[in-house]
């Protein structure tokens, strides 16, 4: 038996409000929104990072998610969305089962972009050339 909790909810022993399934995702109400509609999108396949999940099942993953974040934010009567999935504990990761939130956003609500949570620190130096070559070459090693 799983002990993670988005596999119980995806096997049906964990009670949740689901909006989404076929064969590959399941889509569910967040038991602690954010904001009014806030949904989760996971595989149902136990994967703990998107990094991990393999090309051909990364795309049947996103393939509903379009649909699915445009019901949320009409169901709500939301002006936008913020999308995001938490990568690892750094990124404040807490279920290790991969998860896409779906946070509905309203022009009044005043949360400003992803890019708020990063607003304390100031500017960071980055060499981009070198960076780029080195994302370049991880990703040509990976399809090696
Ligand atoms: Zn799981």
């Amino acid at each position: 038996m799983s002990e993670c909790i988005f596999c119980k909810i995806i096997e049906g022993e964990i009670p949740a409000e689901r909006v989404y399934e076929d064969e590959d995702v399941v889509a569910f109400l967040d038991a602690n929104p954010l904001a009014e509609g806030h949904t989760l999108v996971v595989p149902r396949e136990h994967v703990e990072r998107v990094s991990d999940l393999d090309p051909d099942l990364a795309g049947r993953y996103f393939r509903p998610v379009p649909e699915i974040a445009g019901a949320v934010q009409e169901a709500v009567g939301a002006d936008g969305a913020t999308m995001a999935w938490n990568e690892g504990s750094a990124a404040g990761q807490e279920v290790p089962h991969a998860h896409l939130h779906i946070v509905p956003r309203w022009d009044s609500d005043r949360h400003g972009p992803i890019h708020a949570l990063f607003q304390a620190q100031g500017e960071v130096e980055v060499d981009e050339a070198g960076l780029a070559q080195s994302v370049r070459a991880e990703l040509q090693a990976a399809r090696a």
